[in-house]
């Protein structure tokens, strides 16, 4: 498997995939919804979003608004109660496992076999371990990376284009900051001179 800087750890890469079946392409900057192939073709679901089949439950609708919502709070535009609301219209149980230096953790999982209660089971588990925070919507294109870095600043989905998924809209930032900089430095001379 390809691994690159995007990706989110376990069983959060596929939640951030299924975000990104909602983006805003450079190429175009027209948004564009793949949520309507992927739930009328199933291997292409297969193929993305492999981790959990859809359901019958699981409907164009329900996904588009459950993506919505993981979105809001990704962008931190949710303060909590879409969370709360998703997580209690679903089956999760909790159990203590170990955790990283022998510490009891805790593990989510869903009775509920539909693709909306599994994927609400991995934000759950996210949040436990606090990877939910390092899922980020890019500043500029809302695309959904995940923040590997140590700090946990990043703010755009990707420094250079090229990669996978390569985007560029840190360097558009950084070019546009640079300009900004470079405008600014010469207007007190322009307005002294
Ligand atoms: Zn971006």
């Amino acid at each position: 498997m390809q691994t690159h800087s995007q990706a989110a750890p376990g069983a959060l890469e596929f939640v951030r995939r299924f975000l990104n079946t909602w983006s805003i392409p450079n190429q175009t900057r027209v948004e564009v919804d793949e949520l309507p192939l992927f739930v009328s073709d199933a291997d292409k679901w297969r193929e993305e979003l492999w981790l959990h089949p859809r359901a019958e439950s699981d409907t164009l609708e329900r996904l588009s608004e459950l993506r919505s919502d993981l979105r809001k709070s990704c962008e931190g535009l949710d303060d909590h109660q879409l969370l709360n609301a998703w997580l209690a219209r679903v089956a999760l149980s909790v159990k203590v496992v170990p955790a990283e230096g022998g510490a009891p953790g805790l593990y989510v999982t869903s009775a509920d076999t539909s693709y909306v209660a599994s994927t609400l089971a991995s934000v759950a588990n996210a949040i436990s371990s606090g990877t939910w925070s390092r899922l980020k919507t890019c500043d500029d294109c809302r695309w959904a990376f995940y923040d590997n870095t140590r700090n946990g600043s990043k703010r755009w989905c990707g420094m250079t284009k090229g990669g996978v998924e390569g985007r560029a809209c840190g360097t558009i930032a950084k070019v546009a900051a640079f300009r900004a900089r470079a405008a600014a430095k010469k207007s007190p001379m322009s307005e002294g001179g």
